[in-house]
């Protein structure tokens, strides 16, 4: 407190500074010396005057102090025994604050004086509260990076409205604009046209008083046109009857709506993730009953049961969910995940609502509080159910054949290689080769219906009792395991040799077993090596319509051999000279003894093996279909020798080839047949083809044509080997044909057994009843010459003439013979 006390009187000056202590006190005489003090220092907060000075000093003073300063900033008070007087009227009028008691009692004066005291320490310490929030409020209106408007609002023709007084540096920053563009257009045209709207709406409202103050998230249009959001909070700071001024502030949030939008953006793919999943996410505690805390919407999909029926395990548990066989499985793994922190990856089965079952995956790890204790397990389940019928067909179709639906080779293989090595178990193939020759005839699909309807019958006859597989095409398997001895292999292949049977078919194309005792080999043979020996046991005797074959080591030597045969077959076939050649035995008249001709057997002969006999390699050539060629390249060699037999003057010597059913089977055999001979300019009528009987038992009809047709060009068809395999004359009848060659057993016969045991004799009169010549094979000796001259045998051949010879040979041979 700064006191100036003006007075002539020191008593004046006395009493005053002892009512006032603690204040700064200056004392002057007259008011002039007053006004050059009061023109220097203008913080004075008290001025007495005394009435002891001149009234028109007095007037004076106040009419330079009102000059000089502030009038309101130092309170005057006029010291004088009469307050109510004209003069202090006057001087109050001209700026003095009050007039007070002037006394001799301190007390009074200090009471006169205290109230001035009170206003002036509140006014000055407004004044200093004023002038620090004023430097507060620049340095904040100028320095904040918040923008900032002073706006006012006016009530224009009744409607308040709102202008902008003044902006600060942060929002032309913010905005990009310059203070007068905004001062003069306001916030409309900067705010993005979605948000003016809403703006408006809280301006309009804070206008009205309605709300005194409001928050807005909006964008602003950047002067470059970038877009920025802002927060704008609008306060209102004093209001009068018209008018009222109104502090914006305005904060650039732009970066985090940014990262609030790329959250809010992850928060919703996640959701769309989750609730699009083909599977359902879950978090579950780890409790008993599994208790479910969240649960995803694809859950409704998977199981049938929605979120809010598993959250908590309301309505069921997911664990009731899961298949009952896969429960405690399933909390075995997750308790071994959860110890050792491992994700967590199961395949298992699922009962849905609807009781169907689902194949699901399910993927997940357990969480950990801080101690490492695990808290819940989150995860992923997954329907994998097309997947697994997806896998599970085609493990069934890797497992099992496609034509017969029966387990495949692949999987015998497998089978086989998990065998106990101590037990007796044995692999028994049935093997219907000569379906093969089948579909040359009737098309592969026919074969395929016999294979089929084949491999039931076998897979029906075992049933459950043993396990069948296709092998290949003609090929059965069937393993059983723990045998008794070889009777009781033989009673199950008998089994299944009958079974067969029952179809017709089965008496045309016959069915062979092989057997294989794992037992005796089982040491040295890998499991597709058993199958192969299996088959090779299956294989013999297959001329035979039915037979039973165990494996033996000899066996395996021979397949050896057979492939060695047919890989030389296959490679010389195109190079066939010195190889492949024909020998000619002949055929002599029995009366005569005059050669009427020969037949032309095939010789095979390579350095690796020798010469090899076509009861060897005919058979394997057919197998391979080598035949063709080579049934081709033997027409082509007898012509040449039936030409030089015409030549050397024999031109009605019969040539007689031995031909395979698939030569016969070729559609073009005909025609082919008839352009060579042709070549060769070759009489037809010369020409016999030697076909064995058990060719026609399956394409009988298809085969008669073919006959019927070589027939009418003047061909002989003699049937050869007659006697064995299926033939009977009444068979015979319906055929076609010339010639029966007896076969060799019935003339071996008439060396062995009195002539009363011998049918040979019988066969001989039936073919004459109809009307066939009868060639007798294989007349070793004079016994049996004179046998078949007795019963008047047509024509013989055999040893006891001559063997089958080279091409010269057999032309000297003729000469000789014939003469
Ligand atoms: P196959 O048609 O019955 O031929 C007669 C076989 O008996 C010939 O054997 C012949 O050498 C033999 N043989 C002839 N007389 C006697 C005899 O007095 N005693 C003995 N022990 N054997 C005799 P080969 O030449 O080994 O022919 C065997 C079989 O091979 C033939 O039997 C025939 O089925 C087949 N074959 C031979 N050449 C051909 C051919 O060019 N094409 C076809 N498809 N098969 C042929
Ligand atoms: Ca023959
Ligand atoms: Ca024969």
């Amino acid at each position: 407190m700064k006191t100036l006390t003006i007075s002539n009187s020191y008593e004046t000056f006395y009493c005053i500074t002892k009512t006032l202590q603690n204040s700064r006190m200056m004392h002057v005489k007259d008011t002039q010396e007053a006004i050059s003090l009061l023109a220097n220092e203008d913080d004075f907060d008290l001025i007495f005057l005394d009435d002891t000075l001149e009234k028109s000093d007095v007037i004076e003073f106040f009419i330079t102090l009102e000059k000089l300063n502030n009038p309101y900033r130092a309170r005057s008070l006029f010291l004088t025994q009469e307050k109510d007087t004209d003069f202090v009227k006057q001087i109050i009028q001209l700026g003095c604050t009050q007039a007070v008691s002037k006394c001799s009692s301190n007390d009074i004066l200090a009471e006169e004086i205290k109230p001035h005291l009170e206003i002036m320490k509140l006014k000055n310490q407004l004044d200093r509260n004023l002038s620090h929030q004023h430097s507060l409020f620049k340095t904040i209106y100028q320095q904040s990076p918040i923008g900032i408007v002073l706006g006012n609002k006016q009530k224009i023709n009744g409607e308040w409205e709102g202008i902008f007084l003044d902006v600060n540096q942060a929002l032309l920053n913010i905005t990009n604009y310059k203070k007068e563009y905004l001062l003069q257009h306001g916030w409309e045209r900067i705010t993005h046209p979605e948000d003016t709207q809403k703006n408006r709406e809280l301006y309009q409202a804070f206008y009205n008083n309605e709300i005194s103050k409001f928050t807005i998230e909006k964008r602003y249009i950047r002067k470059d046109g970038e877009i920025i959001w802002v927060l704008m909070d609008v306060t209102s700071l004093e209001t009068d009857e018209s008018s009222s001024t109104f502090l914006c502030l305005i904060q650039n949030v732009t970066e985090r709506k940014l990262i609030e939008q790329a959250l809010q953006e992850s928060e919703r793919a996640k959701s769309v993730l989750l609730s699009n999943l083909p599977g359902m996410a879950y978090r579950c505690f780890i409790d008993n009953d599994w208790t479910m805390k969240f649960v995803s919407l694809g859950c409704l999909e998977l199981t049938g049961y929605s979120p809010e029926d598993l959250i908590d395990n309301k309505t069921i548990a997911f664990n009731d969910i899961i298949a009952s066989e896969y429960r405690q499985m399933l909390w075995d793994k997750w308790q071994e995940a959860i110890v050792s922190h491992d994700a967590f990856e199961y395949e298992y089965e699922i009962i849905c609502a609807n009781k169907e079952r689902k194949w699901v995956l399910e993927k997940g790890e357990a969480i950990y509080d801080d101690k490492n204790h695990a808290v819940a397990i989150e995860g992923m389940i997954f329907n994998i159910t097309r997947r697994k019928n997806y896998e599970e067909k085609l493990k069934f179709l890797s497992e099992h054949d496609t034509l017969t639906g029966l387990y495949n080779r692949e999987y015998l293989s497998t089978r086989l290689k998990k065998l106990q090595p101590n037990h007796k178990n044995a692999l028994m193939i049935v093997n219907f080769h000569r379906v093969n020759s089948l579909s040359l005839t009737y098309g592969f699909s026919f074969s395929e219906q016999i294979v089929r309807e084949l491999s039931r019958t076998i897979l029906a006859l075992f049933d459950t009792k043993r396990e069948v597989y296709q092998v290949s095409f003609e090929r059965v398997g069937v393993l059983i395991k723990n045998y008794d001895d070889q009777e009781s292999l033989i009673a199950i292949a008998n089994e299944a040799i009958n079974a067969c049977l029952t179809l017709d078919i089965t008496k045309i194309i016959g069915c062979n077993v092989g057997i294989l005792q794992i037992d005796e080999c089982y040491c040295d043979c890998d499991a597709e090596q058993m199958i192969r020996n299996a088959s090779i046991a299956s294989e013999q005797h297959y001329k035979q319509m039915t037979s039973i074959n165990f494996f033996t080591s000899d066996l395996s030597i021979t397949t050896k051999r057979e492939s060695e045969i047919k890989n030389a077959l296959i490679q010389y076939v195109d190079n066939p000279d010195n190889h492949f050649y024909l020998n000619f035995q002949p055929i002599l008249e029995t009366t005569s003894k005059k050669v009427v001709g020969f037949e032309a057997l095939s010789r095979f002969e390579i350095d690796e093996l020798g010469s090899i006999s076509p009861n060897e390699f005919i058979p394997l050539a057919e197998e391979t279909q080598v035949i063709l060629p080579l049934g081709d390249i033997i027409f082509e060699k007898a012509c040449q020798f039936k030409q030089a037999c015409d030549k050397a003057g024999y031109p009605h010597l019969q040539i007689s080839i031995n031909i395979s059913m698939l030569q016969l089977l070729k559609d073009e055999f005909v025609s082919d047949f008839m352009l060579l001979f042709s070549k060769y300019d070759i009489d037809l009528k010369t020409v016999q083809l030697e076909v064995t009987e058990s060719i026609f038992s399956d394409n009988f009809i298809n085969l008669n044509e073919k006959l019927q047709q070589l027939r009418l060009l003047g061909v002989k068809i003699a049937i050869d080997d007659f006697g064995t395999g299926y033939s009977s004359f009444a068979r015979e009848r319906e055929l076609m044909i010339d010639t029966i060659k007896v076969d060799k057993q019935f003339i071996d016969r008439i060396f062995n057994l009195p002539d009363n045991q011998l049918v040979t004799s019988d066969i001989i009169a039936m073919a004459h009843k109809l009307n066939y010549r009868v060639v007798a094979e294989g007349v070793e000796n004079k016994r049996q010459y004179d046998y078949l001259s007795k019963y008047e045998c047509d024509l013989l051949q055999g040893y006891y003439f001559s063997k089958p010879l080279p091409f010269r040979d057999a032309l000297d041979f003729l000469h000789k013979q014939n003469g």
